[in-house]
């Protein structure tokens, strides 16, 4: 028997190159017994309702058992194992006082017996048995392999469980199947799941003759003209609901398509006898190789900029598009590997209703603009294989980050009824927009609004929002190609310094490093979170953060709104040293007859240390900020993006509410002002614990504004504060958003 980790890798790549879900079981149920040198291997999954356990695949049983074995949870040997969780080896299974025969099966000459629990995220998902002829129970090697493989596949097996498709009954044609990602841009959004990538596969592409160097040159010069001329009118077309630094990109794809070693290398290959498809892909594929190759990692990206290019010109050429694509009224879900701007272009932003990505992160580009758009976004769905289930219907739940494949008439109804909730509440709630957000025994609670995107700035003016609490400058620095000058942020800075003047601007400086890498200046490490990150980057990359310094500044002079917010501090050197660079570059304006007004100082508490070093960080700095997402994560030692340890994360932890409750203290006896700019702000059951910790200042999504003000309206802090009493007595975070939901129900949310 091999035990090696390369047989694991093997199998569990076998599994992910086979065409379906039965195809994967019937692969995996056949190599383990090879593996395992037994002459039966069978794999029992549960039923979707999760009633049964029911034969799946098997090598070695009666096939034509497959579908048909169903056992109860606590039937038979396997259901045993499902019950207890544990693992079972015998000698002679038939003795067994559980055991159920199945004349079907065909398994009479089998005693050795040998079945172990597939979970996944502590969920039963079935369990993988395997038997032999001999009267003994399997070695503890044996044993030892059986459940770490189980333990390899039940991720992919629990993919499958939930799919139904392998049950022979059903009809896989229209399977309903649910994926995770990350949760990137909030709302619902329902359509038709659609693709502009997969009309053409660059790396698929077959081999065609041409049919005449000039028929072929024609079909490309004229492809190379159309294509151009959708980039311009997509530019166009989206530039009004976005920033100019974002539309800017379109320009790299209009340098690319006009770009001579493109056009030169399609035309030779042309000469050469080869058609105009095959001669795109050649030249983009192998123009990408040289960037791809590159150490620059600028360089690098620009591959991918190229593969699109010439998914666009071969997509022209075959005018496959327009016969699948849906007509324009038709609402779509846009899904792809990465989505480009130029590929959201293609379509008016109201009729695309969501947005899909199977990889990319909270903060790729294409989440960003997402964000700016309102469009609900779920990046990083790596397990959707999107071919398989173009132009179903879906779901795309982007506040818990899900997608959802062919849903049941009944939860369709469901998630459209959501959806007409949200729209009516969020109109009703349009009169707020001037009203303070005050509890009715008044309790005041100033709400700003996180923002980072120039297109984000007008909705928080629009809801009311009393300030910036949050501008996260990574994010004009993520959508540039390259560090952005002192002039290009001055530009941007001023343009939101300038829009909510008299309002304060709280502008964080660059926070990068953990998820947010830059595709210019990336960087590897094992913890990326206890790493290179936040104020820690910056003041070894003094030039950079003098640069961002400078150009904040300026931006705030003669406003008197500007607030400069230092993330991931840990130390008090940190806060020493920036305050450092604040007064240089002050010295160099004011050297440079510019003029310039000294701003307010603040921190993130998102790091334990800093909650615990507060007293001796007081005197040198005017507001805290709280950065709950990181808070919850360093103090629970949970990261907040691996969707694995997610059911842990929540800002309801006793022990985070604890530390908001010391923080709250201590900014009280120190005098310095104190806001909550994490997701927490944005969460209804969360905010009424805020209340009555005596938060008042809370920064949120623009969005999110006027249902937190009108939750703020309907309560009594006096009420609250009875609630948190009670959370404070209770031991885990499930007991307390239970009991913050019933009074959220009875609020009316
Ligand atoms: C936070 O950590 O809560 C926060 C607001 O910062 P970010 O989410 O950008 O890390
Ligand atoms: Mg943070």
């Amino acid at each position: 028997m091999q035990h090696s980790l390369a047989t694991l890798t093997t199998l569990v790549q076998e599994i992910s190159g086979a065409e379906n879900a039965m195809q994967a079981m019937k692969a995996i149920v056949a190599r383990l017994s090879l593996l395992m040198e037994v002459p039966v291997c069978s794999l029992y999954l549960k039923s979707p309702s999760r009633s049964k356990l029911i034969l799946a695949a098997t090598q070695g049983l009666a096939e034509s058992s497959v579908g048909k074995i169903r056992l109860a949870l606590d039937e038979g040997l396997v259901g045993t194992i499902a019950a207890t969780k544990h693992p079972l080896n015998l000698a002679d299974a038939p003795t067994h006082d559980k055991f159920a025969f199945f004349p079907q099966a065909h398994e009479e000459p089998y005693h050795q017996f040998l079945g172990v629990p597939l979970i996944h995220l502590r969920q039963l998902t079935g369990v993988l048995v395997v038997q032999g002829k001999a009267k003994k129970p399997f070695s503890q090697e044996a044993e030892a392999f059986l459940v770490t493989i189980a333990s390899q596949l039940a991720a992919t097996l629990s993919n499958i469980q939930k799919s139904g498709e392998w049950i022979p009954s059903r009809k896989p044609r229209n399977p309903y199947k649910r994926f995770n990602g990350v949760i990137s841009s909030s709302g619902v959004g329902i359509g038709t799941l659609t693709s502009i990538q997969t009309q053409v596969n660059l790396d698929k592409e077959p081999v065609k003759k041409g049919e005449g160097i000039n028929e072929e040159t024609l079909r490309f010069m004229s492809a190379l003209e159309k294509v151009g001329d959708d980039l311009d009118r997509g530019a166009s077309r989206i530039e009004k609901d976005l920033p100019e630094d974002i539309v800017s990109l379109f320009s790299v794809y209009r340098m690319m398509l006009d770009s001579p070693e493109l056009k030169e290398g399609v035309l030779d290959w042309i000469q050469q006898g080869r058609s105009a498809h095959w001669s795109v892909r050649q030249t983009a594929l192998d123009l990408a190789a040289v960037f791809e190759q590159a150490d620059d990692p600028y360089m690098k990206a620009r591959g991918e900029d190229v593969r699109n290019i010439a998914i666009k010109l071969l997509t022209q050429m075959a005018k496959r598009v327009k016969s699948t694509l849906p007509d324009k009224k038709t609402p779509i879900i846009l899904a792809g590997h990465l989505i480009s701007i130029a590929d959201l272009s293609e379509y008016s932003t109201s009729q695309i209703q969501g947005i899909i990505c199977t990889s990319g992160s909270a903060l790729s580009h294409t989440s960003i603009v997402a964000n700016a758009l309102g469009i609900p976004a779920v990046m990083g769905v790596s397990d959707l294989d999107i071919d398989r289930y173009l132009q179903l219907p879906v779901v795309l739940d982007g506040n818990r980050g899900e997608v959802i494949i062919s849903p049941p008439a009944a939860m369709l109804k469901e998630y459209r009824q959501l959806q007409r909730n949200e729209q009516k509440f969020t109109k009703s709630l349009a009169d707020l927009k001037d009203q303070p957000a005050v509890t009715q025994d008044g309790f005041h609670v100033t709400l700003l609004t996180n923002t980072g995107l120039l297109a984000d700035v007008s909705p928080g003016l629009l809801n009311g929002a009393e300030g910036i609490g949050l501008y996260r400058s990574e994010i004009p620095f993520l959508i540039h190609d390259n560090f952005p000058t002192e002039e290009e942020q001055y530009q941007v800075y001023k343009e939101v310094i300038d829009a909510y003047s008299p309002r304060p601007v709280a502008m964080r400086t660059l926070d990068i490093g953990g998820d947010k890498q830059l595709p210019y200046f990336e960087f590897k490490e094992e913890n990326p979170y206890l790493g290179w990150r936040g104020v820690r980057f910056t003041l070894d990359n003094t030039a950079l953060l003098v640069t961002q310094i400078r150009a904040m500044i300026r931006a705030g002079h003669g406003r008197e709104n500007l607030q400069i917010l230092i993330p991931m501090v840990s130390r008090i050197d940190e806060i020493k040293s920036i305050k450092e660079v604040i007064e240089q570059s002050i010295a160099e304006l004011q050297k440079e007859g510019k003029q310039t007004s000294i701003p307010k100082l603040g921190i993130m508490i998102e790091v334990p240390s800093a909650m615990l070093l507060l007293d001796k960080m007081a005197p040198y700095i005017d507001f805290v900020s709280i950065g709950s997402n990181d808070l919850t994560q360093y103090l629970l030692a949970v990261d907040r993006n691996n969707p694995k340890v997610s059911r842990l994360f929540d800002n309801l932890h006793p022990a985070v509410l604890s530390a908001l409750q010391i923080i709250r203290e201590k900014c009280s006896q120190f005098n310095l002002p104190v806001s909550l700019c994490g997701e927490m702000a944005s969460d209804p059951a969360s905010v009424l614990l805020l209340i009555a910790m005596g938060y008042d200042r809370l920064s949120l999504s623009a969005h999110r504004i006027p249902k937190i003000k009108w939750l703020i309206r309907q309560t009594k802090r006096e009420d609250m504060l009875r609630l948190l009493q009670k959370a404070n007595e209770a031991e885990d975070e499930a007991e307390i958003r239970k009991m913050l939901n019933r009074k959220l129900k009875a609020l009316g949310l």
